[in-house]
């Protein structure tokens, strides 16, 4: 089978990305299988410059086809904040993803209902070594809430309320997140391009 580097050490998206590529006849590869430990300096303005960015610099270095993303939360009252610096916000006191949610409810103490409008913003990019990547976009609506819910998920998903489903991303199941989420609808962008990368010949 061909093999598929994913660009990212967050288990949390690893698993998630494992399920939504369950059909793509490819054999996934993590960074540590192919023993690469650089990290890659996320510089680009725009989630498709970093993923971009991932995805050409891990497939130059480790020969395979690479899958890399890059994703983060906007908020409305925040001015479209934390956006590419999410997985940084308030850092360096900010530690964890527990932390990070805290400061963003602090930050929005003062926000009504109404005001709390967010989106989580995914990109996805496919890269050959050597060659450009080519990017996809999915994105998610939703509200943050006044507190945390929730066991499930990762990173801002007690914080992030689905009106669509009344309840918080935390608290819906892993195949239901899977699907309606920011990483599930760029991937759904993506399937049709992997699926004729993968499938009809092997690529490389
Ligand atoms: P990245 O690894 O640079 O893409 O960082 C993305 C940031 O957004 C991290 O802080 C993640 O925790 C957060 N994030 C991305 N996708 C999700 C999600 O599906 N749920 C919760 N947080 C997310």
């Amino acid at each position: 089978m061909p093999k598929l580097l994913i660009a990212t050490n967050n288990q949390g998206k690893l698993a998630e990305l494992r399920e939504l590529l369950a059909d793509v006849p490819v054999e996934l590869v993590t960074l540590r299988d192919a023993g690469i430990d650089t990290v890659v300096e996320e510089t680009g303005a725009t989630f498709a410059e970093n993923a971009a960015l991932k995805a050409e610099q891990v497939a130059t270095l480790s020969g395979l086809w690479t899958l890399a993303d890059d994703s983060g939360l906007e908020v409305d009252a925040l001015g479209g904040a934390p956006g590419v610096y999410t997985a940084r916000y308030g850092a360096p006191a900010a530690v964890t993803d527990r932390d990070r949610y805290e400061y963003l409810l602090r930050n929005l103490a003062a926000v009504p209902w109404a005001g709390r409008t967010a989106r989580f913003r995914a990109v996805v990019a496919l890269a050959a070594p050597g060659r450009s990547a080519q990017t996809v976009e999915g994105v998610f609506e939703g509200r943050i809430a006044f507190a945390p819910h929730g066991q499930g998920g990762f990173g801002y998903d007690p914080v992030f309320y689905v009106p669509s489903h009344h309840g918080h991303l935390a608290e819906l199941p892993a195949d239901l997140k899977n699907r309606i989420s920011h990483r599930g609808r760029a991937i759904e962008a993506a399937h049709p391009l992997l699926v004729q990368l993968f499938s009809d010949s092997p690529p490389l």
